[in-house]
């Protein structure tokens, strides 16, 4: 422990969140409030290690853990996504709570003698961003580039009220079938999950197609869409996002790079052929508790095996990318004619860093600038922008509401 005379680099942290005026981002997002046995895990052993670890730590009078992710990392030999996992389910389970300092350094806060109330873990808060030189900095930015690049991940669909199932917790709320047979999004998400049972990951991927063609696109992608389309070389959109919400909004489909696929698009499932098509004429899934396809199976017109979205998924080997290696390739082209492009990142988190990636790509080989909006990892790693610690909407608004009045 650092002594008197060597202050903790933290210090500042430490004086803020004792204050009270460090950013806590935890709200009661509905999506992420329930906390059944099966949903925080009770009989997992490892968990109830990690609860014994946090006890310990606030036994002997530790208040606020930084980086809790990298801790249990380093505590439990754990990779990434566990971690972040096991960080969700101990706030799940009152042991602490989490929130962000106003870079988006993440901590631990631990609950004082064990609350047991149950927090609200990452429901992105939709509270307008602190930090107003960041938001000027990105809107100079904007107005200084010949070209936008937008670059979006799971974080961009969630203020438009789509799911983001990155814990189990919001995603078994969603499909209560699968959280009563224990099945996580990556087991369900993926191409075993219909060689296994085509009936239930159809339940669930014609689920999603309905939620995804009903919801509305939130107001921040018409802005990014004005943005872009007042610049000299235009816009470019890559994005992980399979739901379709940049066509929807009106982007031109041949400047948008969906690296994931798209929900939209249909594919055999052996596959038979590197054809895809489209899947317009399919009926969606309403009940989403049940998570099964009633009818007959939505199958291959070349060869009849069942067909499956043409959508990366997990342990993939299967997914036809043709489609998007197009896309990939028109991407390619326009970057090498702009001259000052500003990247416009968001949602995009560490978890699955694709995006992330492409956003450093961009920077390190045509130049330009980064502007990462992200409420927990805003950091620019060393490029050159900004990074602000909110959430996708009112970021946007807020750097439109300067955009739109540029002698102000
Ligand atoms: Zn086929």
């Amino acid at each position: 422990m650092p002594g008197r005379d060597t202050p903790c680099r933290h210090a500042a942290y430490h004086d803020a969140i004792a204050q009270n005026r460090a950013r806590t981002v935890i709200k009661g997002n509905s999506m992420h409030t329930e906390s059944s046995g099966a949903a925080t895990g009770a009989a997992d052993p490892l968990l109830a290690q990690a609860c014994a670890w946090a006890r310990q730590l606030r036994a002997a009078g530790e208040e606020v853990l930084l980086y809790p992710v990298s801790r249990l990392q380093r505590q439990f030999r754990l990779g990434y996504s566990r971690s972040f996992a096991l960080v969700e389910a101990l706030a799940r389970r009152g042991e602490w709570a989490v929130g962000y300092g106003d870079d988006g350094t993440r901590y631990a806060r631990l609950a004082a003698g064990g609350t047991g109330t149950p927090a609200a873990p990452y429901g992105d808060a939709l509270s307008p961003p602190a930090d107003r030189d960041a938001i000027e900095r990105a809107s100079a930015l904007i107005a200084g580039a010949d070209a936008l690049v937008i670059a979006a991940g799971a974080g961009m669909g969630v203020d438009s009220g789509l799911p983001d199932f990155r814990g189990n917790a919001g995603f078994w709320k969603a499909y209560p079938a699968l959280a009563a047979e224990g099945t996580a999004f990556m087991d369900i998400a993926s191409p075993a999950a219909f060689d296994a049972g085509p009936r239930r990951a159809w339940g669930f991927y014609g689920h999603r197609l309905g939620l995804y063609r009903r919801s509305l696109p939130h107001e921040g992608y018409r802005l990014l869409r004005q943005w872009g389309e007042a610049k000299r070389h235009g816009y470019f959109v890559f994005t992980s996002n399979v739901d379709g919400h940049f066509r929807k909004t009106g982007f031109d489909p041949l400047r948008i790079d969906e690296c994931h696929g798209s929900i939209h698009r249909l594919q055999c499932l052996l596959p038979c052929s590197p054809v895809t098509w489209t899947a317009a004429g399919l009926q969606a899934v309403e009940d989403g508790a049940r998570c099964e396809w009633p009818g007959s199976l939505p199958a291959c017109p070349r060869c009849g095996a069942v067909a499956r979205p043409n959508i990366l998924m997990f342990d993939d080997t299967g997914w036809i990318g043709a489609r998007r290696e197009l896309q990939a390739a028109r991407c390619r082209d326009w970057l090498g004619q702009v001259r000052r492009p500003v990247v416009i990142e968001i949602g995009a988190g560490l978890n699955i860093p694709t995006v992330r990636h492409f956003s450093r790509r961009v920077v390190m080989r045509h130049g330009g600038s980064l502007i990462r909006i992200n409420p927990r990892e805003p950091h620019t790693g060393g490029l050159p922008g900004v990074g602000i610690a909110a959430s996708a909407l009112p970021t946007l608004a807020a750097i439109g509401a300067l955009l739109g009045q540029p002698d102000a």
